[in-house]
């Protein structure tokens, strides 16, 4: 592409932000769809960010994406929150008009449409168990809940921040939502009758393997992590796939939540399958 004084500029703010895979994401995106922009990744450390977001005000970027530690920083920064991301106590997506910044959060409806697109999966009266109760957690149980999920189960370590979670989802919603202290292999009722069963802790980054018991998992139950790798499933979806279990991998999440938030900025279609297999070939 050739960039000029009207390329439109737009990026991602996190710490550290050196392995970002949003920039190869959305940046033949817009080369696809014409728009003259280009899209990079600012490492911005915590106490840097309000002098961030005056620049971006300044330099009129366009539009940018929030990540670790910035999500929920950003808020009273901003001109104005959608209703949704407000209640998540979380953006990821910022757009810009004439330094006017609008905030979003797109990882829970990135997180189900891929699910439904790919794996069919009808969130209405459906049982969800979810290990985790931490940012990405939040953004997908509100998701998950609007969408018409009967249950959901949150087991986190901490159980006090799961309890946090489930009271805020039972302010704005009629799921049923329990919750469930998880130390050590973790096994409950709710997995026999699971149509969905999210890994949403950090666990796996690093090798990690969360346990559970997975000859308790219903056989229709579609296994899903938010955790991703650049080099292949996580070693939680290759052990579901060696149960039997259909796989939805974290990717899927990062380039739904992508193809959200391209949405909002451009209105411009999104190829996700493409974008997908530009991150993992294997998918
Ligand atoms: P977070 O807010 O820091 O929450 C971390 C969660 O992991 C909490 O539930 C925490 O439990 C749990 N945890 C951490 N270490 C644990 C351990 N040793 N044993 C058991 N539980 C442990 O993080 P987050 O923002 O929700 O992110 C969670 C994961 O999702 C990250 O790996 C992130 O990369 C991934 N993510 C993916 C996408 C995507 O697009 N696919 C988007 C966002 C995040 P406690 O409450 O007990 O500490």
């Amino acid at each position: 592409m050739t960039i000029t004084a009207a390329t439109r500029l737009y990026g991602i703010l996190g710490h550290p932000v050196g392995h970002s895979l949003s920039p190869a994401i959305h940046n033949p995106e817009f080369a696809a769809c014409g728009h003259d922009a280009v899209y990079l990744a600012f490492d911005v450390p915590p106490g840097r960010l309000p002098a961030a977001i005056d620049g971006v005000r300044a330099l009129g970027l366009a539009g940018l994406n929030l990540t670790i530690p910035h999500k929920e920083a950003i808020l009273p920064l901003l001109d104005a929150i959608d209703p949704a991301a407000a209640r998540i106590g979380a953006v990821n997506t910022v757009a810009a008009e004439d330094g006017h910044l609008t905030g979003y959060n797109t990882d829970g409806i990135g997180f189900l449409n891929p699910l439904s697109a790919r794996l069919g999966f009808q969130p209405r009266d459906k049982r969800v168990v979810i290990l985790g109760a931490g940012g990405a957690v939040r953004a997908v149980a509100f998701a998950l809940m609007d969408a018409g999920v009967s249950e959901i189960v949150l087991a986190n370590r901490t159980l006090q921040r799961a309890e946090a979670l489930a009271r805020d989802l039972r302010a704005t919603g009629n799921t049923l939502v329990r919750t469930v202290a998880w130390d050590g292999p973790f096994t409950d009722p709710a997995l026999a009758s699971c149509d969905l069963l999210i890994q949403g802790t950090s666990l796996g980054l690093h090798d990690e393997l969360p346990e559970i018991a997975w000859p308790d998992l219903s056989p229709k139950a579609i296994v899903a992590d938010l955790v991703y790798r650049a080099d292949g499933p996580t070693r939680f979806l290759q052990t579901a796939a060696t149960h039997g279990y259909p796989v939805y991998d974290g990717i899927w999440m990062l380039v739904g939540q992508a193809a959200e938030a391209f949405r909002i900025w451009t209105g411009a279609p999104f190829d996700i399958e493409r974008a997908a297999r530009r991150c993992r070939p294997d998918l």
